[in-house]
């Protein structure tokens, strides 16, 4: 044999266990964001339990609060017989891995705590992720029974709180919207409401549902819009949603309910109280009741993370949680939080119609 292939014979397996050494490295130092094994549930639908244990996190205000488990876990029970909660739970809804860089287990903290700064209120949360990435449809036991698994959980804790608030962005969004009629105020952003409107780059790198569980989703919007709009439910309930009007595949989703010009009236569209232009001082921003849609002039699908870069997130929130924030706020802090309102409310512009205007006046 040649010195060469010798030489040949040495260097391939070397570089291919090479290439095998940095990719298990690479995948270690990611593995604690759970972005490969979400993508890796995701596609293949398996159950890891380093996701599964990331489920839920809940976060009491009342530090002295022993009374749930101490860290992450899939099935995380509400202790009936605690005695620190707060009046005001949040339950955020974090979003696909893809977006936010990994799966975040306490998306939307942040924001969060800046709403109740000047308040002297406390809040209570519960972060949820979704393991399978499939528009939290599965449920920790993979018998794609996520749908009812998160609505008896919206459910349960609307008993245990004074009020529920649902916030979510993207697939977290299509959660929001889908168990909205159970909490007090529904937030989301850019959510999906048909997964199979979504181009195949978003599904394959986004989140993949299979078109039978996408009906699931539609089907249980329809029914969470129908019930709050015709205000059937004894107490007050709204959902806001927001979507990007220059982002094509937003415009997709938002056709699913509202109707274009060129399309016949969606049935749907009896399921809204209003469509409009963002517009931050619109009275409709702290409605308590209602289906609302915004339209804010950006063409990012990550509507959510724009605004809080330029600094129009936390203003955006704070009108829709106007009067939850104004009951709880201290007479002292008043003043200063009313010129911080104020001040934001400055500097949203108010964006000019585009073309694929999508909005129409309902009421
Ligand atoms: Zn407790």
């Amino acid at each position: 044999m040649s010195p060469w292939l010798w030489l040949l014979c040495i260097l391939i397996p070397s570089l291919i266990i090479l290439i095998f050494i940095v990719l298990f490295i690479f995948i270690k130092r990611n593995r604690g964001h759970g972005y490969f094994l979400s993508k890796c549930s995701a596609f293949t639908r398996v159950r890891f339990d380093h996701l599964e244990q990331r489920r839920q996190t809940y976060c009491p205000a009342d530090k002295k609060c022993q009374c749930h488990t101490k860290h992450s876990s899939s099935h995380i029970e509400p202790n009936l017989s605690c005695t620190h909660r707060s009046p005001t739970l949040y339950m955020s809804f974090a979003g696909a891995a893809m977006i936010v860089g990994g799966v975040k287990t306490t998306e939307w903290r942040g924001s969060i705590s800046k709403l109740h700064d000047h308040a002297h209120n406390q809040f209570d949360v519960l972060f949820l992720t979704d393991p399978a990435q499939c528009f939290y449809l599965q449920d920790p036991n993979y018998q794609w029974d996520g749908l009812k698994y998160c609505r008896e959980l919206v459910k349960l804790y609307s008993t245990l709180y004074q009020r529920v608030i649902l916030i979510g962005a993207s697939l977290g969004g299509s959660m929001v919207c889908m168990c909205a009629d159970l909490a007090t105020i529904s937030i989301a952003f850019n959510p999906i409401l048909d997964p199979t409107l979504l181009g195949l780059p978003w599904r394959i790198m986004g989140a993949y549902c299979p078109a039978r569980q996408a009906h699931v989703i539609r089907e249980q919007v329809k029914i969470t819009m129908k019930k709050i709009n015709s205000k059937t439910l004894n107490r007050d309930c709204v959902l806001h949603i927001h979507w990007s009007q220059l982002s094509a595949a937003d415009r997709r989703q938002a056709h699913r309910i509202i109707r274009s010009d060129e399309e016949k009236k969606s049935k749907q569209t009896k399921c809204l109280t209003s469509v409009l232009d963002f517009d931050i001082d619109s009275h409709f921003m702290n409605s308590l009741t209602g289906v609302h849609i915004w339209f804010h002039s950006s063409g990012r699908h990550a509507l959510a993370m724009h605004l809080k870069r330029v600094d129009q997130l936390v203003p955006l929130l704070r009108r829709h949680l106007y009067d939850i924030l104004e009951n709880c706020r201290d007479n002292t802090s008043q003043e200063g939080q009313q010129s911080n309102t104020n001040r934001a409310s400055l500097s949203v512009k108010i964006h000019e119609i585009d073309e694929n205007d999508v909005r129409m006046t309902l009421i």
